[in-house]
């Protein structure tokens, strides 16, 4: 069955481009270059699709649309009103996209909670939409919150009743209610809601909190929310005989389940005290190490460290030090930009793994320049009058003065050059990552960074950007200018994170074995071949 996924943001803002992690969390990247709601990237993961960009319709979308309507003169003559101008243009919008693509389904996220004034017209456009489609091919389902309150030992079905209520008086009516709750919620409770909510018992369904958000899918066939859904809206599956539908996932979830040996991968960022800033990044660390057979430790460390006290970097180092491998991720200003440049030279000093991404690729070409001499090396997006701005802006930038959906942005093609580790982890000579930025890697710089053995590992097929940085004689460094983590599925981890974790795998086996286990290993295992032809103190050394 083809299914397009929709999630509607009743905010002002015209896409999630400007917020800050820190309001919205991750700004999630689609392949034909939309700055979307991060939910947008669940169902890519779950859906194992690519969404086109106008899967996000937030409010500023809907009224920027109708007011250039207006300008145009498309409405002369009508006053132009919420209703019924905004409720059409909302239905055009989720339309258009079930007619791109000849969608069996449509999945339609409202965010926000019924009641907030700001949804309203969104619910009007949808209750319409049921109108018109017949409701025999549209259904309702209303997610709620059931609290239970520990003092009284019971959960309060109280918010479910009045919001359902309330849905029903602007004339939709849920035709199937799920609770979210910590603990799951008994049948009594379930007939209890059924009854005041006046939905079907079969229709009620529970998800309580799962270990992984990948469980969920299982914990709805539980429930049965399938069947009823297809009976609802006539898809014609048949669940009890056709139980391989979920096959594939039970594997994805006992993947997913493995307990040991563990990895942990430091991601040192500045938005680290909100976890949903870097969630694809997140997700595709536990697919990676689905893949590699491994559980995945993530630990956040900020990168926001004042380099030039001597205590706060050598506490920084301490916890660095714990780390098998180093992520380096994304990231707008130059807050926290040098506790990650202190960590790539650490990494580069002590053999760790380490894997830049956008932002994160930035600081290991101006750390790799500060090293060989360049003491001022840095992006002009932190300071002007560099002597060495190695990273600086793309020419097309800066005649560029909006701030919205300006960056380059989407997929790109990018060629992989011969003789890389990069080119071995993806197995193929052209590859199409997601981008989201207006600085890139200087070309000016681009034959003294290489002489001194910074290698480019990937270009735009012209050559002429350089898209991805290696280094040979290192356990495993590679920085790319995209964004790997949009593309990363459960059941298809991205190339580039399968093979960081299994270097930083690699990693901790060598730090954690004996001189003799580790001399051993050298023969068989790829990683070490560099120490092969090493004297037994140069191994020693890097042993430490
Ligand atoms: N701030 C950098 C740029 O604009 C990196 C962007 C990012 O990490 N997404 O080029």
């Amino acid at each position: 069955m083809k299914v397009a996924a929709i999630k509607i943001d009743p905010y002002l803002n015209w896409d999630s481009g400007t917020l800050n992690p820190y309001q919205h969390g991750e700004v999630f990247v689609t392949y034909d270059g939309m700055e979307t709601d991060l939910d947008l990237g669940h169902y890519e993961r779950f859906l194992d699709v690519e969404l086109p960009g106008i899967s996000n319709i937030t409010t500023g979308k809907v009224y920027q649309s109708v007011i250039s309507k207006e300008r145009k003169g498309d409405f002369l003559g009508a006053c132009v009103q919420i209703i019924p101008h905004i409720t059409n243009e909302i239905k055009e919008m989720v339309r258009e996209i079930s007619a791109k693509d000849n969608y069996d389904v449509v999945l339609v996220e409202l965010g926000g909670t019924v009641g907030d004034i700001e949804s309203q017209p969104f619910l009007e456009a949808l209750r319409q939409l049921r109108n018109e489609e017949g409701s025999k091919n549209v259904m309702f389902v209303h997610v709620t919150f059931v609290p239970y309150l520990n003092a009284a030992g019971e959960f309060k079905t109280k918010p479910t009743q009045h919001s359902s209520k309330e849905l029903r008086s602007m004339g939709i009516n849920p035709d199937m209610i799920v609770l979210r709750s910590q603990e799951h919620i008994d049948d009594d409770i379930k007939r209890k809601i059924a009854h005041f909510c006046d939905v079907d018992f079969d229709a009620v369904v529970n998800t309580p909190d799962a270990q992984s958000i990948y469980e969920v899918p299982l914990v709805l066939d539980r429930e049965n929310a399938g069947q009823f859904i297809s009976d609802r809206i006539n898809l014609g599956i048949d669940f009890e005989n056709d139980k391989n539908t979920l096959n594939e996932w039970e594997e994805i979830v006992n993947s997913l389940k493995i307990q040991s040996p563990v990895v942990t991968i430091g991601i040192v960022g500045k938005y680290v005290e909100l976890e949903d800033a870097y969630i694809s990044i997140r997700e595709s660390l536990h697919h990676a190490a689905a893949k590699n057979g491994v559980k995945m430790n993530i630990v956040y460390l900020s990168s926001d460290v004042d380099v030039k006290d001597e205590n706060e970097l050598k506490a920084f180092e301490e916890e660095l030090s714990k780390l098998d491998g180093i992520l380096i991720p994304g990231g707008f200003g130059d807050r926290g930009v040098e506790g990650k440049l202190s960590a790539v030279d650490y990494a580069i000093e002590n053999e760790v793994p380490i894997f830049g991404i956008c932002l994160g690729m930035q600081c290991m070409v101006i750390q790799f320049a500060r090293r060989i001499g360049m003491e001022d090396a840095n992006s002009s997006e932190f300071k002007t009058d560099l002597e060495y701005p190695v990273i600086d802006m793309m020419e097309e930038q800066k005649k560029i003065k909006n701030m919205g959906g300006t960056m380059r942005l989407g997929a790109y093609d990018c060629k992989l050059i011969d003789g890389t580790k990069t080119k071995e982890a993806y197995g193929e000579d052209l590859i199409q990552e997601r981008h989201r930025h207006r600085f890139e890697y200087n070309n000016e710089y681009r034959d003294v960074l290489t002489e001194n053995g910074l290698v480019i590992a990937g270009t735009t097929p012209d050559d002429f950007l350089v898209e991805i940085v290696e280094l040979p004689d290192h356990p495993w460094f590679i920085g790319c200018q995209f964004h790997p983590e949009f593309k990363s599925r459960p059941n298809n981890a991205h190339p580039l994170f399968a093979s960081f974790v299994k270097a930083a795998f690699d990693n901790k086996e060598y730090r954690n074995n004996t001189e003799d286990e580790i001399f051993e290993k050298i023969n068989s295992n790829k990683t070490f071949n560099k120490y092969k032809n090493s004297s037994r103190e140069e191994r020693k050394y890097a042993l430490v």
